[in-house]
């Protein structure tokens, strides 16, 4: 990485400082974003920034850039097109105010930080044998909506998922699927495709939005309504989606085969069609 932003300046990432009194580090008190570049082009921006509005307006801070100067700050990051596919990392806390004290000043200067990464390739064997994923009860807090950096669940989730050697832990709360620790969760049955409904309980996905308007516009019907956990369970098809793993096919599901047990026809097509989306953003024609 040559540079990263943090407060107003670009710097290579050795001089970065912030203060042990941030306090992202002392109360994970702030928010952020995962956007996803390729070519140099972002996919999602305005959604992305979007959310980002929301998750600060819902911990009362003020967007500490106009969007003009988000979209050149990350531009810059990601290079001009074309550029490696990359996504950005960006995270705002309420500042490094003088005092250790849940209230904060309303004076605080915010930190901002953004950086960017390479986006790693999808491995060949994801579309022909899929992920494998657990399920736990979701013990997160109850405004999964913030993307918030308070994050030690899911940490502990992706952590379990790992000694399980999954790739996902998909959560549940008072008998329903919720999402994964680091994505949205989609279930096949019949030819009824389905996703929780948005709320206080699960991240907006951006990826999950688009997923669902090329699934519209292509004339598969879905459904944004509750998932029992027992329909998890016997589903045809289960994906998971995620900014920077795109559509996942999870075709494992503690340690039972997911319907065939291999990606299914509804994935392949819905995959066919983020791909396309995504070689149309690499082209700027999206
Ligand atoms: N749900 C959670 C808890 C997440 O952390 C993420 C992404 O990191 C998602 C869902 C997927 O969101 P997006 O598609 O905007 O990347």
């Amino acid at each position: 990485m040559k540079e990263l932003y943090l407060n107003g300046a670009f710097m290579p990432p050795d001089e970065a400082r912030i203060s042990v009194m941030d306090r992202g580090f002392l109360f994970g008190d702030g928010v952020y974003e995962v956007i996803p570049s390729y070519g140099g082009r972002f996919l999602g921006l305005e959604p992305h920034l979007d959310r980002l509005d929301a998750s600060l307006a819902a911990l009362r801070l003020a967007n500490p850039l106009a969007r003009e100067t988000w979209r050149s700050v990350l531009q810059r990051l990601i290079g001009t097109p074309p550029a490696p596919d990359q996504y950005v990392y960006l995270q705002i806390t309420r500042g490094a105010p003088p005092e250790r004290d849940h209230l904060c000043p309303e004076s605080t200067e915010p930190t901002v930080m953004a950086l960017a990464r390479p986006i790693k390739p999808r491995a060949p064997t994801v579309a022909e044998r899929g992920v494998t994923c657990i399920t736990r009860p979701d013990i997160r807090w109850l405004r999964g909506e913030i993307k918030s950096i308070s994050l030690v669940a899911s940490v502990m989730m992706r952590r379990e998922a790992a000694d399980a050697g999954a790739l996902e832990t998909i959560m549940h709360r008072d008998g329903q699927v919720t999402e994964g620790a680091v994505s949205n969760v989609f279930v096949v049955t019949g030819d009824e495709l389905a996703t929780p409904p948005k709320g206080h309980l699960l991240l907006p996905g951006i990826t999950r939005e688009l997923a669902l308007l090329l699934a519209r516009d292509h004339g598969i019907r879905f459904l944004e309504h509750p998932i029992p956990l027992e329909t998890l369970r016997g589903a045809d098809e289960v994906w998971l989606s995620s900014s920077t793993r795109e559509i996942l096919p999870v075709t494992r599901l503690d340690d039972r085969p997911v319907g065939t047990g291999l990606p299914g026809p509804l994935w392949r097509r819905i995959d066919a069609l983020y791909q396309d989306y995504k070689a149309r953003v690499r082209e700027g024609h999206v």
